[in-house]
């Protein structure tokens, strides 16, 4: 995926001020261009590392290079960085942060404090076309993929802003922000190699979990390409008829090509998958719903997280009430399911599951 990237990149690097968009170099590339310029290699070596390892936003705090190599940078390339556009604070410490892309395009990411974690929710796209309909993004049309850079610059931001009001680096990240991760797959994967590699963020892939709304053939590719990281998938129903009506996705990828293709994925990689699960009042969360879904967990190595539900403006859903949430529970537990509950956070914000459409 990286190479295809990087073939890519002599024809779609070129911004239209005629800066190449340095972070779609690799290192070879970027050292080519610097020799070019009459510099060493060793130049390139520590502006790749600026860039990445040190997260630099601007050529200006690359201060170990001379002034003049500082300023022609600046003339032929863009590092193209986001910026946190707005940010707010949740009174149970959730942080939402509304990111600018360099061309105005806006995406939100949330810092999720907990006692032993502290989780960013990142974002892929701008927007989301699979048009679930409990969810706030799912109103807004994809506008564009998130490129890797710029995922990966919502990890230093939120990671920012982790030490700065919690005074803790992060632990974890999952990809359950705005847009579907796999369809816009080189990228996602593009951004998490440099959120891992040791000249980049260094972060472990077991830290990192890719939540999806269900797209078979490209889980099957994420085995395929023997990615380390965790995958969870959005269920919220665990029959055909439900799920297509709260996901119009599962009409095109049924329960049954996903539970094949999700057995590919562990079968390869050896990672259990996770079913989200956001219980909504009288859709699905009978006992006839847990049946359905403790026979799912029999089909595929999984364990369960239930979400509670945050409504939204734009669709009429609600939350399950408390003594349906644990008697759904009770029936999963019983029948040996792993269920953790997931409170959710930032309500007052609109940071929480299903909530993030820019609304600042
Ligand atoms: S839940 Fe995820 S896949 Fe579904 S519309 Fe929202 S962002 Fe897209």
């Amino acid at each position: 995926m990286n190479g295809l990237h990087a073939l890519n990149v002599n024809f779609a690097s070129m911004q239209a001020n005629n800066k190449i968009v340095i972070r779609d170099l690799t290192l070879e590339m970027l050292t080519e261009k610097i020799v070019g310029f009459g510099e060493s290699a060793f130049r390139a070596k520590q502006i790749y590392e600026w860039l990445w390892k040190k997260s630099a936003m601007d050529f200006a705090e690359m201060s170990n290079l001379s002034k003049n190599l500082r300023a022609l940078l600046e003339e032929k390339f863009t590092i193209n960085p986001i910026t946190v556009d707005f940010e707010q604070k949740s009174s149970d410490g959730t942080i939402k942060c509304r990111f600018k892309l360099h061309d105005g395009h806006l995406v939100e990411g949330v810092l999720i404090p907990a006692e032993y974690r502290m989780t960013a929710c990142v974002s892929s796209q701008v927007g989301c076309n699979l048009g679930c309909t409990f969810c706030a993004t799912g109103f807004m049309k994809v506008k564009r993929n998130l490129e890797p850079y710029e995922i990966y610059d919502q990890v230093v931001l939120l990671n920012r802003a982790a030490l700065a009001h919690h005074k803790q680096p992060l632990t974890n990240i999952v990809f359950m922000g705005m847009g579907e991760p796999l369809l816009n797959y080189n990228n996602v994967l593009a951004g998490i190699e440099k959120i891992t590699s040791e000249n980049g963020l260094h972060i472990s892939s077991k830290r990192i979990t890719v939540s999806t709304a269900g797209l078979a053939k490209m889980i099957k590719k994420l085995a395929d390409d023997d990615v380390k990281f965790n995958l969870a998938l959005s269920l919220h129903a665990a029959d055909d008829i439900k799920r297509s009506k709260l996901m119009p996705i599962n009409e095109a990828n049924n329960l049954n090509d996903l539970v094949k293709a999700l057995n590919y994925f562990f079968d390869k990689t050896g990672n259990r998958i996770t079913f989200e699960y956001i219980l909504f009042d009288g859709i699905n969360e009978s006992m006839e719903d847990a049946k359905n879904l403790v026979a799912l967990c029999s089909k595929v190595p999984a364990r369960v997280n239930i979400i509670e539900y945050n409504t939204i403006r734009e669709a009429d859903f609600h939350k399950s009430k408390e003594e349906q949430r644990e008697r759904f529970i009770a029936y999963l537990e019983t029948h040996r399911v792993v269920a953790k509950v997931r409170r959710s956070r930032g309500k007052d914000i609109d940071a929480a599951c299903g909530q993030l459409a820019n609304k600042g």
